[in-house]
């Protein structure tokens, strides 16, 4: 029975046909793991999780480094850094657009006459309705009393 086994399978293991297969498989491995240790390695710099360690683990484990990876790498997701980025970009512009003291660079509001912080003169309250002008307005324009 054995020797009848060998005498189909020796032939096929020895094949031209099959050495290019068992060079294909290990080939597809190789392309394979690579593969896994790059995709691991850009996943983990994003989320900040030690890539290089990772890929490491990834090489010498393969897939079972992979599973481990998959199971403890950090869970924040790119597309949440991103709408955080966006957040802190909206109240960067928010902060630029409102006005500041020249002085001293703190927020004021538009119509401070001087500024809560380092009492700079800001703008001048009209002689008439006590609104507050620019400092180099020569007529209020809101009762077009002239200063
Ligand atoms: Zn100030
Ligand atoms: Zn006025």
């Amino acid at each position: 029975m054995d020797a009848l086994v060998g005498d189909i399978l020796d032939p096929i293991l020895s094949s031209p046909a099959f050495q290019l297969l068992k060079q294909l498989s290990i080939l597809f491995f190789v392309v394979f793991t690579a593969a896994l240790v790059f995709w691991t390695w850009r996943d983990a710099q994003r989320r900040g999780a030690m890539p290089w360690f990772w890929a490491l683990v990834v090489l010498l484990f393969n897939l079972a480094g992979w599973a481990i990876y998959m199971v403890i790498r950090p869970p924040e997701l790119k597309e949440d850094a991103l709408e955080r980025e966006l957040e802190i970009r909206a109240r960067e512009a928010e902060l630029r657009h409102s006005p500041v003291c020249p002085a001293c660079q703190n927020p004021v509001e538009p119509d401070y006459l001087i500024c809560p912080t380092c009492m700079k003169k800001l703008k001048k309250p009209c002689i008439s309705c006590e609104r507050a002008l620019k400092l180099d307005w020569g007529v209020c324009p809101y009762c077009k009393t002239k200063q």
